[in-house]
């Protein structure tokens, strides 16, 4: 079986004791095994604030977009390799696993032109600078500059790869060092991914590190210009915030957690309108793809009372064609949920959800896979329930099921009723809203907005180019408030602005211009 390795200061290390085991979820075979034991977090620490960081902030943000793009170009050629990993560890088809792996590989080469396009200058001018006194004799500026830290990375097990690149991307263009720790259950694409990467010799000595295992004692070391930047569920976040030595020193943190998406149609759409039929793809798509372990999932779907008989059925309709197994049988479409433990946690969700909304199709349970032995796998069939009263509901819109469920919810086709239901959640990634009827969008903007990180507007203009509410493209935030985390990442330059440190430049125009770059 093989041992997954750490790679720290310079050395890929192999733990000799408190190992955990990562298993095939289609078959329940072991497939590796990991442990952090022996690291020395101070080491790590050392070498990334004393070699990786200076060496990256020595380099021009275009010199840091050659990097980035190289690490693309890195993973874009070993994307087969790193979705056969993600099959075996993760229980992706090829189409789910390359969700993460190709977004992963996009998400650097997007932010390589990003960083090009700022071209030989160090420092990040944000705005226009502003007069202080009578003239420009004294003259103000806000710049952003990299912080002189680690930005230490610790993500979920449902995206190995993109979690890796879509911090890296910005932590790296920003010119910060890194340390990755993947979630350990999943840790086979990750570690590949970063060895690809140090293979390569792309990036300057100090600059990634990788701990597969535990953390040890690497977050009681951390310091003020560090960042800990963390995806995962909301109580491990509480764990970070309440941190006795992570409050004591204000390490900076950025949290994304979980999220209850909403999906809205308008009660404009007509049974046969393009939006109707966007609609239906992309909800049926987000509760199954890669088998609903996405934070940004569909969760609860909201119906007007007239349309929910006709939703009810073509939904139905298509998670019916779902083929549910091991994602080596190529009949398969989706495959199974990724550990003993996410599988419990569903069923144990989904039975608390039953409770107050009926199942209509699907029964929220395990389910033998295609192409796997009958019992072994964590696989759950596709399952819609539905609530007669979308506010008397209370788990539905507390309890996240990680898995391919959703939850239909009847309303009265007000933009105020939706915005008030949605709102239930406690804040949300993304609400996807389907209607062609601008004057409700806007008032469902008025009334929701605050309650989500991004909201995707369906309609019939967008349907030919919408990619489905899922995804987190790299040029618009991701993160939402509340229950979601309260973090930002991505967003273009602002995806940057974690891993820098803003100030107030002051002084002549003249002065402020020339150090700031912008003269
Ligand atoms: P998790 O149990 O919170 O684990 C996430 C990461 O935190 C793992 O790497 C885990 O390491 C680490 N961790 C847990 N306790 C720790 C501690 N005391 N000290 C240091 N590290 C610790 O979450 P998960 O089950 O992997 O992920 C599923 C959740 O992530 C879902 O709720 C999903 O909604 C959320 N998610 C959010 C986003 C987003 O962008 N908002 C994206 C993906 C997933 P080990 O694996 O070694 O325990």
């Amino acid at each position: 079986m093989k041992t997954l390795r750490s790679y720290i200061a310079g050395a890929w290390l192999e733990a000799s004791a408190g190992f955990r085991t990562l298993v095939d979820p289609s078959t329940e075979e072991e497939v590796a095994r990991a442990s952090s034991e022996g690291i020395d977090f101070g080491a790590a620490l050392d070498w990334a604030r004393g070699e990786g960081g200076p060496a990256l902030r020595r380099l021009t943000f275009a010199e840091r977009g050659e990097l980035l793009k190289a690490m693309a170009g890195v993973l874009r050629e070993g994307r087969d390799e790193l979705l056969e990993l993600s099959r075996i560890n993760n229980g992706t088809t090829r189409r789910d696993g390359n969700f993460d792996v190709g977004g992963g590989s996009g998400t650097l080469a997007y932010y390589a032109g990003l960083a090009s396009g700022l071209g030989d200058r160090q420092v990040l001018v944000d705005g226009d600078g502003v007069q202080l006194t009578r003239d420009e004799s004294f003259w103000g500026q806000h710049v952003l500059v990299p912080r002189h830290g680690v930005a230490v990375f610790i993500n979920a097990f449902n995206f190995p790869a993109w979690g890796f690149a879509e911090k890296a991307a910005c932590a790296l263009a920003a010119g910060m060092p890194m340390i990755v720790k993947p979630a350990t259950a999943t840790a086979l694409v990750a570690e590949r991914a970063v060895e690809m990467v140090i293979e390569a010799g792309i990036l300057p000595p100090g600059a990634l590190q990788l701990v597969c295992g535990s953390t040890g004692d690497l977050l009681d070391r951390l310091g003020p210009q560090d960042v800990l930047a963390f995806t995962g569920s909301a109580d491990t976040a509480r764990y970070f915030r309440t941190h006795p030595h992570l409050v004591g020193v204000n390490v900076r943190l950025n949290v994304e957690a979980d999220s209850l998406n909403a999906a809205v149609l308008g009660p404009d759409v007509g049974d046969d309108a393009a939006t109707m039929e966007l609609f239906l793809k992309d909800v049926a798509r987000e509760i199954t793809q890669k088998s609903g372990q996405k934070c940004t999932a569909v969760r609860r779907i909201l119906v007007p009372d007239e349309h929910l008989t006709l939703v009810r059925e073509h939904l139905a309709e298509r998670l019916a064609r779902v083929v549910t197994g091991n994602p080596a049988d190529e009949s398969v479409t989706m495959g199974p949920l990724a550990t003993a433990g996410q599988l419990e946690d569903a069923l144990a969700g989904a039975a608390e959800l039953a409770a107050e909304a009926a199942p209509v199709f699907g029964d929220g349970g395990r389910v033998d896979g295609v192409g796997s032995p009958a019992g072994k796998g964590y696989f759950f069939a596709p399952t819609l329930l539905e609530a007669a009263d979308a506010r008397a509901v209370e788990a539905v819109h507390r309890r996240e099921v990680f898995a391919p469920l959703a939850t239909l919810l009847p309303y009265d086709g007000t933009a105020a009723e939706a915005a008030e239901i949605v709102a239930l959640g406690g804040g949300t990634l993304v609400t996807s809203v389907y209607s062609d009827d601008e004057a409700w969008l806007g008032r469902y903007l008025a009334g929701a907005g605050s309650a989500t990180g991004r909201i995707y507007l369906g309609s019939e203009s967008a349907a030919g180019a919408a990619p489905g509410s899922g995804v987190a493209l790299p040029q618009t935030l991701h993160g939402g408030p509340g229950r979601a985390g309260g973090g930002e990442e991505l967003g273009g330059l602002a995806g940057l602005e974690l891993y820098m440190q803003r100030l107030a430049l002051q002084g002549s125009r003249k002065t402020v211009d020339a150090v700031s770059g912008r003269a």
